[in-house]
């Protein structure tokens, strides 16, 4: 089998997943253009976004992954697959996500949550422990989520049935910006679940193009009070260049 790979792995992250040390592999693609993706040195996204739409990366055959992860396994337990947007190569993840448990590795997904379904799948199979799921507007706000993600309009509708799926640990995360900020709408449709809440520092200069590359990154202070603005929350953190993830409330 093959993977579209970004290229990119961290064989060894104490950040991706709170209290573990875990690999990160980065696949290449995303169904999405968002207006500030940081990735998209890696992901080269299509114009014309009609899977697969991987301009970038290279193919490899999926072993050379498997490597990395029995190189990383000694100083990890769990792999986290990120990207890009990893449900697109569904078959790839699936066979590493299996790969993984079969190495006593638990496996994590980073997504955009636009592919309920393949979630299910993974964790019908026993294959999935925790989705790690990027929220970046209000959920009862498509026309924003679709402007954000670049003309996706049932992708607040789709990341909703994300957010929905029981029986699995989810983090929600959101990237914020000045530009985008309203952790405050995004939080509503989080209240009585029991997931963590983390509002990561994004990084306007790493985005393709447009304004938001001349914003000025948030501080930590900016941060801190985008965290206490939603005090209905039970566990809300923040994630930042100055301090790393910081539990706030
Ligand atoms: S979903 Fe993530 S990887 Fe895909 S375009 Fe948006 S920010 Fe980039």
């Amino acid at each position: 089998m093959k993977l579209i790979f970004s290229g990119i792995v961290i064989p060894v992250s104490t950040i991706d997943w709170y209290g573990r040390s875990v690999s990160v592999i980065f696949f290449n693609g995303c169904n999405f253009k968002c207006l500030y993706c940081s990735n998209n040195s890696f992901i080269k996204v299509a114009n014309q976004r009609i899977e697969p739409l991987y301009k970038g990366g290279s193919v490899v055959e999926i072993e050379e992954i498997e490597k990395k992860i029995l190189d990383a396994k000694p100083f990890i337990s769990a792999v986290v697959f990120s990207g890009g947007e990893p449900t697109t190569q569904y078959d790839a993840l699936e066979y590493l996500a299996r790969f993984a448990k079969k190495q006593g590795l638990l496996a994590g997904i980073e997504t955009n949550g636009y592919y309920p379904e393949r979630l299910s799948e993974l964790m019908e199979k026993k294959l999935l422990d925790k989705i790690f799921l990027d929220i970046k507007a209000p959920l009862d706000d498509a026309q924003k989520y679709s402007y954000i993600t670049g003309g996706r309009d049932d992708a607040a509708m789709r990341a909703r049935k994300s957010l929905d799926l029981n029986g699995i640990e989810i983090e929600v995360r959101t990237t914020v910006f000045r530009l985008f900020s309203d952790v405050l709408g995004i939080a509503r449709a989080l209240v009585g679940r029991e997931c963590t809440y983390v509002i990561q520092q994004g990084i306007p200069e790493n985005a393709p193009e447009g304004e938001i590359r001349k914003e000025k990154v948030l501080t930590r202070d900016e941060m801190i009070v985008l965290a206490r603005s939603i005090p209905f929350l039970k566990d809300v953190r923040i994630r930042t260049k100055e301090k790393g993830e910081e539990k706030i409330l």
